[in-house]
């Protein structure tokens, strides 16, 4: 008799194909993302569980697990997993990093420069019918990139493909990590070490690169944008949870900080009534990371790799924890 594999999303058609011919897979429709309800009753039957970084996977539902095997994501994050319990509880987990590099790094560079040249609010600007006249020599001025001060928060995977990405521009890099890197990798990057207040202090953009845990939560908060420069920029491509969003509202209305650019919410999908919405300079992104064609396939890949992994009771390609 063949496995079954529960999916919380669709994934790839050819993902599907390989999934259906190997288990008795079953794919969630209807509400984004899956009820936890359902969750519940569809857990309890698998051997394998496709999820997605919106799913949470908590104790309540390991416990209802009796055949998991392994729980595989379709993302790097796995901060919406309690992997802990998982492993307690000799379940695998999967997870996707590495293919996903090159795209989040991308966006957020693509970010640096929408936010300091203006881009989107440009873009707003014209279709709202408020471009009226020839900009002169005071008017829509951005910032250059050349020579600023980027703090990476968070120099691993794709922190530090960011860092590759700025150094191409000229722009001065420090990070920080709880442990820095190797001299030697720091001399071929570029970078310096810094504190983390240092970091807050010095930089003229913050990119964060960090994961979501209990140490990272509401990490960027009042106390910390009263630090920053009131011209530096925050940039994240790394969780929502990372940054208090009501106190990142109140320090770009009072202009503590100069803008931010957003790929991550507290709540995704931001209410289009949220009040960062109606901030100029703010850019906002709808969590697309990774979100380009061959990575997602690369990820899909992946994602179905360490399922089959876990199912046969080995260790997935990409494992978190053991
Ligand atoms: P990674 O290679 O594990 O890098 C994380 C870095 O953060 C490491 O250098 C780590 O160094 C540092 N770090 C961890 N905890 C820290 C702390 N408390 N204080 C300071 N530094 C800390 O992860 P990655 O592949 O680059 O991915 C980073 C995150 O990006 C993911 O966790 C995910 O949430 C997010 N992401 C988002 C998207 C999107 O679509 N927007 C796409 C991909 C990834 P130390 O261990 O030395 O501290």
């Amino acid at each position: 008799m063949k496995r079954r594999v529960f999916l919380t999303r669709r994934l790839h058609d050819f993902a599907l194909k390989k999934l259906k011919k190997k288990y008795q897979i079953e794919i969630h429709s209807g509400k984004i993302p899956i009820p936890k309800s359902k969750l519940r009753i569809k857990i309890k039957e698998v051997d394998g569980l496709i999820c997605f970084p919106y799913d949470k996977i908590d104790k309540e539902l390991i416990d209802l697990a009796k055949n998991l095997k392994v729980i595989s994501t379709y993302s790097v994050g796995f901060d919406h997993i309690d992997t802990d319990y998982a492993k307690k509880n000799k379940i695998f987990v999967g997870y996707t990093p590495e293919v996903l590099t090159n795209a989040t790094a991308d966006l957020a560079f693509s970010l640096i420069i929408d936010v300091l040249r203006r881009v989107s609010e440009g873009d707003r600007i014209i279709r709202a019918g408020k471009w009226t006249e020839i900009y002169g020599a005071y008017d829509y001025v951005g910032l250059d990139l050349q020579h600023k001060t980027l703090g990476i928060l968070g120099l691993g995977r794709i922190g530090s493909t960011l860092a590759k990405r700025a150094r191409a521009f000229d722009m001065k890099i420090v990070y920080h990590n709880r442990m820095p890197i190797s001299k030697t990798k720091e001399k071929l990057l570029g970078v310096n070490y810094v504190s983390f207040d240092k970091l807050i202090l010095q930089s003229d953009i913050i990119s964060i690169h960090v994961p979501h845990t209990n140490e990272t939560d509401q990490l960027f908060n009042k106390k910390v944008f009263k630090k920053m420069k009131k011209s530096a920029f925050l940039i994240n491509t790394a969780r929502g949870k990372i940054i208090n969003e009501k106190d990142l509202v109140i320090a770009l209305k009072k202009k503590m900080i100069a803008g931010a650019a957003l790929d991550v919410f507290q709540i995704e999908p931001i209410n289009k009534n949220h009040p960062l919405t109606r901030i100029q300079n703010v850019v906002l992104a709808p969590h697309i990371g990774s979100s380009t064609k061959e990575t997602r396939e690369k990820m899909a890949e992946i994602t179905i790799k360490n399922l089959e992994h876990g199912i046969r009771g080995k260790r997935p390609i990409y494992s978190v924890g053991y």
